[in-house]
């Protein structure tokens, strides 16, 4: 049966998967969503014996049904490859009775390398099938993590250009460091004055700029977007969520059908929104626990159902998660409306003129299967350091608020199920908090240096992803203002 894509917001005609792909956005400004989510057709016993690629086809096929089994295999054949470090793609390590998800064995150590590293395929098969001759510009905004990922996986790939804004003052050294010494003509790396939600917003402005648009057409050119509101980012994410569970049956660690609880670090609610999604397709997981720092407009509103972005922004160590505008959020919400687009769209327009929105009574009750709460700073370091002095495992900044939460939700419910966290970074892509959290005493080194002194700590080698950087000439030094992005696309285009 073939899966149709329409908008959260109502307007637009319904597309296809490979349509949804290349337009990244609808053009009414919603988000697209499969008309109903489908159910896994294969039992867990199945995916048990299944390596991580077929599991991948397995769940993929039933979103991007305008795939042939042949694109669909290529194309994950081509991302899940030695860019991984590990065979399995995404393993998982028991600390303190809880499984830890690594989803960071990719290209860039952190968890967006599990939907950038397919997203170019399935974008340059999608503008094949869809006769598209013009050349792909990707128009990327970026708390850090996504625009490396997204540089590694379209650097050099023909036919597109891929453009990348990040908050000048707010991403780890490592991690602009990473973006900066990107190569390939058809990148552009540029650090902007303002937060992530400064650059966010920027993006989709110039997305929904008409005018650009068609000149951009005239010139042989179109937009596409690699944030995390694309299906084919969307859809990459739930594999792993099924690979999990059926590796823990795998191994007898939980029986069949037995429940399990997924604890996501979450910013802009891709994540656990795939996790989400992995639920209602027939997974047995619990509850969704959704961890924040302490930007925590996702706790507020699940506590309250009021969402409210009017408030400070807060720079922290967990950076990719410093958002105070959660775009996925909009296909829950979606969703908790049961499918009415104008309630969407009304709330989603509130959201942008006040900053602000409630739901009602009603929506609020289809919210139980969630549980949120945060973790400041401090809560997050302590829990870098115990969780390292009780069993020698290192974790980074984001899992670790993941973590913290997860202790916190125990404590307050009891809820002893087996609970799977998602482990979003290396702890190498962030050494400077996590080894401020471990040892105090180094702090004057380098960040180079420390990932050496860490290595040692936790025993693990540095990563690739490390090594590379070390040494890297610096390519991309452009900066500019917010207000002037579109000046800066216009430029690089030449248009
Ligand atoms: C992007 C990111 C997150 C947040 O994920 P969302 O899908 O945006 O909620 C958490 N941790 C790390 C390391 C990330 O890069």
């Amino acid at each position: 049966m073939a899966v149709l894509y329409h908008s959260t917001r109502g307007g637009g005609q319904p597309v296809s998967a490979s349509e949804a792909i290349l337009k990244g956005l609808s053009e009414d400004g919603g988000l697209f969503i499969p008309d109903s989510i489908p159910a896994l057709d294969k039992s867990i016993k199945e995916l048990s014996e299944m390596t991580y690629q077929e599991v991948a086809y397995e769940v993929m096929k039933l979103y991007l049904s305008d795939f042939t089994e042949d694109e669909l295999k290529d194309c994950i054949r081509k991302a899940y490859d030695e860019k991984f470090d590990t065979e399995v793609i995404a393993p998982l390590a028991e600390a303190e009775g809880a499984y830890y998800l690594e989803l960071f064995h990719g290209a860039t150590i952190a968890f967006k390398d599990m939907a950038l590293s397919i997203l170019p395929h399935l974008m340059l098969t999608a503008a094949g099938k869809n006769k598209i001759t013009n050349e792909i510009v990707i128009l990327t905004a970026t708390s850090g993590d996504t625009g490396k990922a997204a540089l590694a996986g379209f650097a050099g790939v023909k036919g597109t250009k891929i453009i990348v804004f990040y908050p000048k003052n707010g991403v780890s050294p490592i991690q602009e460091k990473q973006m900066v010494t990107q190569k390939g003509d058809n990148t552009l790396v540029v650090g902007i004055h303002g937060n992530f939600d400064d650059a966010q917003t920027g993006v989709k402005k110039i997305f929904s700029d008409q005018e650009l648009t068609d000149r951009m057409g005239k010139k042989g050119y179109q937009f596409s977007s690699a944030n995390s509101i694309n299906i084919g980012r969307l859809v990459p994410q739930i594999v792993y969520y099924v690979y999990a569970y059926a590796r823990l049956f795998r191994e007898g660690r939980i029986a069949q059908g037995e429940e399990i609880n997924v604890v996501v670090p979450t910013g802009n609610f891709g994540n656990i929104l795939a996790a989400f999604y992995a639920k209602n397709m027939g997974l047995p997981i619990a509850r969704l626990i959704c961890a924040s720092n302490d930007n925590k407009v996702l706790y507020d509103f699940l506590s309250t159902g009021i969402y409210d972005r009017n408030r400070p922004f807060v720079l922290t160590t967990s950076p990719s998660m410093d958002i105070l505008i959660s775009s996925n959020l909009e296909r829950l919400i979606y969703w908790i409306a049961g499918g009415d687009a104008d309630k969407c769209k009304a709330l989603m327009a509130q959201l942008a003129k006040e900053g602000r929105y409630q739901v009602t009574e009603d929506m609020k009750e289809k919210l139980t299967d969630f549980y949120g709460n945060f973790a400041s700073q401090e809560e997050t370091a302590d829990t870098i350091r115990r969780l390292y002095e009780d069993c020698g495992y290192v974790i980074d900044t984001h899992t670790a608020v993941a973590s913290a939460v997860y202790r916190k939700y125990v404590q307050e419910t009891g809820d002893r199920r087996k609970t799977v966290i998602a482990s979003t970074a290396s702890p190498f892509k962030f050494t400077r908090s996590v080894m401020e959290a471990l040892d105090g005493t180094k702090t004057s080194l380098g960040d180079l240096e420390l990932a050496d002194e860490l290595s040692k700590l936790a025993n693990v080698p540095v990563p690739r992803a490390i090594e590379e950087i070390r040494d890297a000439e610096i390519i991309h030094d452009h900066e500019c203002e917010a207000d002037r992005m579109k000046r800066v696309v216009e430029m690089f285009l030449g248009i």
